[in-house]
């Protein structure tokens, strides 16, 4: 049997926490399968090292975007410099960029003023979005319809919504991808979720190195180790379970999925 490929649609490997073992890391996902990642810059200071990783990792696509937890340091010509490195790097995504309405200290016209900023540029490169939401979904609808439609569509990562809300996105040319909190046994809305996007919108994810997944047989400690991308395997696991589908079908169908969103052609 051919070995499967895997695309890690949504991850941070630029995160200092990473850095250290990097080498390894890359080793492991390679091992794993991982043969794609969407890397996703969250702050103008990290943009250099993703676009960097960009050019040393095979497989690798960047993004670059304002995260909603980093709006306070963007400083004054954000816009500008985000809009440059856009320019620079053809093969760049815009990400990650999004909505947080369970922050504890927000402004909600902040977040809506840099998100729609963001996905403007997106549309008017005609870039792929990676989006951040959280406790944010009527918002988010507004924001996207406020914009128009994106030409390169959007992935709204680590799905934390409710399977009804998973029409309204794919209606708007938007992929649903899932993390580890899909390998929580408890997160019943996550699995219920996951059974219900189209095929040809399903995506999987590791967020590394968040997102730790529920790992058969590890104990959870209260110093867990970084998330890494040969993790994937874990939330694959459990997409193969809810899906009710061959592991090799749940690959090959996310893997198209991504290539087509991140515009990554051989
Ligand atoms: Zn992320």
């Amino acid at each position: 049997m051919a070995p499967m490929t895997w695309f890690d649609a949504h991850n941070h490997l630029q995160d200092p926490r990473l850095e250290p073992g990097l080498p390894d890391v890359i080793r492991r996902a390679r091992n794993a399968g991982v043969s794609f990642m969407s890397c996703c810059g969250t702050e103008a200071p990290d943009w250099p090292r993703v676009e960097r990783l960009a050019a040393e990792v095979p497989g690798l696509i960047p993004s670059f975007g304002i995260h909603p937890w980093n709006l306070r340091g963007r400083g004054d010509r954000w816009l500008e410099d985000l809009e440059s490195v856009i320019k620079r790097v053809p093969s760049a995504g815009v990400g990650e960029i999004g909505l947080d309405h369970a922050l504890e200290y927000r402004c909600d016209d902040e977040q809506d003023e840099v998100f729609g900023r963001q996905l403007e540029l997106a549309r008017r490169f005609e870039r792929p979005v990676s989006i951040h939401c959280r406790k944010a979904w009527e918002s988010l609808l507004q924001g996207l319809d406020r914009v128009g439609p994106l030409p390169a569509g959007f992935v709204v990562h680590a799905y934390s919504g409710s399977p009804e809300m998973v029409p309204a996105i794919c209606e708007r040319g938007g992929y649903v991808s899932f993390s580890g909190t899909l390998t929580r046994h408890r997160n019943h809305r996550a699995q219920a979720a996951c059974m219900v996007v189209p095929e040809d919108r399903l995506l999987i994810e590791t967020d590394a190195p968040d997102m730790l997944p529920e790992i058969p047989g590890r104990q959870p400690a209260p110093d867990e180790p970084p998330n890494e991308p040969a993790n994937l395997a874990y939330v694959a696991a459990a997409m193969v379970r809810y899906r009710a589908m061959p592991p090799e079908m749940v690959a090959g169908l996310t893997t198209d999925n991504a290539r087509r969103l991140f515009r990554v052609r051989e």
